[in-house]
């Protein structure tokens, strides 16, 4: 089965064209600057070529036009015809609460993802434009909505509810949502098979440390807590969101620096974190030569990200009553050795005990415990 997959950005869109048999990946490309024609760009490959068309992209629908073209046009075009698409997955980013599972998309679908685009709104607008555009272009394929917050919905009240009137929830479904669903889930079940263990036997921390990123506590396959919030901003030291901070923050930089909360929230979401505390850069790679070098305040960045995901396995270990495994994933999680070896600085006292060597390796899965530690 060919599965054409989407992620549709506010301004790009991402897609991989997918072989289920051979689990080839026949094309993988971004759209990027949609809604900029002049500066607008289609990148993709397909086998071992690379290619980067300058191609105007008003709007999303130009930009699945312009990516099913590709797929069945020219020399090296993976497919004959559209036809040979089973089926379209689209990463969708805010489920609400309507969603637990991914979901066949239809009328009522899109309505509700509709209905929570005002939880997302940056997020969830894109990805309507995405099932809209490969609509038009192929009426009546299959189409599936993956949805960022699915895998989170197990989360009990007491761990999903804010402690604010709960009018409030009731009336605008304030509460804590999650995201990452897809990644959290995905490497939960990896590890239980890597390790070789039923995953309704163990109780594991998922780290995914990216410029984005969240922890979460799955206990028995489910998820019973997680760190982002209504909102990706909480939780986590990140590349360029504050995280975790008092709520107070808002209104004191709102009334001192004479801007709106919807400023403030901008600089919490796009200035702050480890770019922000550093003044260097959202990039880790960046952040660990300016340490190398001795920049003190690109220390205190990294020292905080990793303190951060330090404090939330430590919550979760205590909500699920123990953890059996601790899986570090994304750009940082899966690359930086230091960082990860920083988070666990202490956890010996605990029995958690990594091996130096193994740790320093990278680009495959990998057992970076030794042998005695009590966890994995
Ligand atoms: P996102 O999907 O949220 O944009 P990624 O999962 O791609 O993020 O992770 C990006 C982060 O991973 C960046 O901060 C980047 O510096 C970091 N990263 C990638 N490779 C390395 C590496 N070798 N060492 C340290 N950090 C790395």
């Amino acid at each position: 089965m060919n599965i054409l997959v989407v992620n549709a950005g506010s301004s790009s869109l991402k897609y991989q064209l997918i072989d289920t048999e051979t689990e080839n990946v026949l094309a993988v490309g971004l759209c990027d600057s949609v809604g900029s024609p002049d500066s607008s760009f289609h990148k993709y490959e397909i086998g071992d070529q690379e290619t980067k068309d300058q191609v105007p992209l008003p709007d999303h629908q130009a930009a699945i036009d312009e990516v099913l073209k590709t797929l069945v046009e020219g020399d090296n075009a993976p497919l004959e015809s559209l036809d040979q698409i089973d089926a379209v997955g689209h990463r969708i980013v805010q489920g609400g609460a309507y969603f637990s599972e991914s979901t066949l998309i239809d009328e009522d679908v899109i309505e509700k993802v509709e209905i929570v685009k005002e939880l997302a709104p940056l997020h969830n607008g894109p990805g309507i434009l995405g099932i809209r555009a490969c609509q038009n272009a192929m009426p009546g394929k299959p189409m599936v909505g993956v949805f960022d917050t699915a895998f989170h919905q197990t989360m009990p009240a007491k761990a999903y509810m804010y402690a604010i009137p709960y009018e409030l929830y009731e009336k605008y479904s304030i509460r804590k949502y999650g995201f990452h669903g897809t990644s959290h889930r995905y490497v939960s079940q990896r590890a239980a098979e890597f390790l070789g263990k039923p995953i309704e036997d163990l109780k594991i921390v998922t780290c995914h440390l990216g410029n984005g990123a969240s922890v979460a506590g799955v206990k028995g396959g489910k998820c019973i807590d997680t760190s982002m919030g209504l909102t990706p901003l909480d939780g986590l030291v990140m590349g360029t969101r504050c995280g975790a901070i008092d709520p107070a923050v808002v209104t004191f930089v709102a009334q001192h620096e004479g801007i709106s909360a919807d400023e403030v929230l901008n600089i919490l979401n796009k200035k702050s974190g480890i770019l922000g505390v550093s003044g260097i850069s959202n990039d880790m790679r960046a952040i660990e030569s300016a340490m190398e070098e001795g920049n003190e305040r690109a220390k205190l960045a990294y020292e905080m990200f990793a303190n951060s995901v330090k404090k939330y396995i430590g919550e979760y270990w205590a909500e699920m009553g123990g953890m059996d495994v601790l899986v570090f994933t994304a750009g940082v999680g899966e690359n930086s050795a230091s960082m990860r070896a920083m988070v666990m600085e202490g956890f010996e006292d605990l029995g958690i005990k990594i091996d130096p060597e193994q740790n320093s390796k990278r680009g495959f899965d990998n057992e970076i415990s030794t042998p005695d530690s009590t966890v994995k």
